[in-house]
């Protein structure tokens, strides 16, 4: 598989685009999450408009689906025709049927067929050539971290929020986790520390920790915590930057 990484910033990061990223097994091209500033790394990254075959949704929150209306927009006005499916919970799925009416209100079609598959806790589903698990993170929204198994490598998305014994099960064994961080070692809400996710890391067995999401007022003094750190805590540990490719 192979990743791109679309954005590595939190929701109001003028300097960051949003916390998303595209994967790529042999048979399918997955995007995670698409906040409102992570849709124009996609087409920054590609002019194919068909590349996309499905899109996963973690979470509520603007910075993680508000690009969805743009992304169909422009699909529309490049005439897509390959059908699109859009993976995320039930609860989801009605927040971004109402977010696309009310973005574009008149659109009923928009070239291609769009096909909703509902993600659950604790659950499985197989996509194309992927198997995706799904697990409840600790956030202050309801958001579940996906893994994506190609029966070859393992790559793992958390959304936002940290993760309880549930959630880092399906982190276990990763090649790579993208996962969000909000800060070295001070707590926040609903989000997690630097210094946790190391530990949940190397308990997990995780081959590489990709870090992103720093709360943006304190971006500059986490990645320079993370870097001074990164050579005691034996665990192979990056900091992608936007569009950066990773092979995994
Ligand atoms: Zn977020
Ligand atoms: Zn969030």
């Amino acid at each position: 598989m192979k990743v791109i990484f679309l954005g590595n910033g939190e929701a109001f990061d003028e300097r960051y685009p949003n916390h998303s990223h595209l994967v790529f097994s042999d048979k399918t091209v997955l995007m995670l999450d698409c906040g409102d500033s992570a849709v124009r790394q996609l087409w920054k990254y590609t002019k194919d408009h068909s590349l996309t075959d499905a899109l996963y949704i973690t979470h509520r929150h603007s910075d993680h689906l508000f690009g969805i209306p743009a992304l169909l927009g422009r699909m529309l006005e490049e005439e897509r025709k390959k059908e699109l499916t859009i993976i995320c919970s039930e609860q989801l799925k009605a927040d971004i049927e109402r977010l696309t009416e009310h973005a574009y209100f008149g659109i009923d079609s928009y070239g291609f067929k769009i096909n909703f598959i509902i993600a659950e806790d604790g659950k499985s589903i197989k996509f194309q050539d992927l198997k995706l698990s799904f697990a409840k993170t600790g956030h202050t929204s309801y958001n579940l971290a996906i893994r994506i198994d190609d029966n070859k490598k393992i790559v793992c998305y958390s959304g936002d929020g940290p993760s309880d014994e549930n959630t880092e099960k399906i982190y276990k064994d990763a090649d790579i986790l993208m996962h969000e961080c909000y800060m070295f070692d001070k707590k926040f809400l609903g989000h997690v520390v630097a210094v946790d996710l190391f530990e949940m890391a190397k308990r997990q067995n995780v081959k590489c920790l990709a870090l992103a999401h720093f709360k943006r007022a304190f971006n500059d003094e986490t990645r320079k915590k993370v870097k001074e750190a990164i050579p005691g805590i034996g665990l192979k540990i990056i900091l992608p930057e936007p569009l950066e490719e990773y092979e995994v």
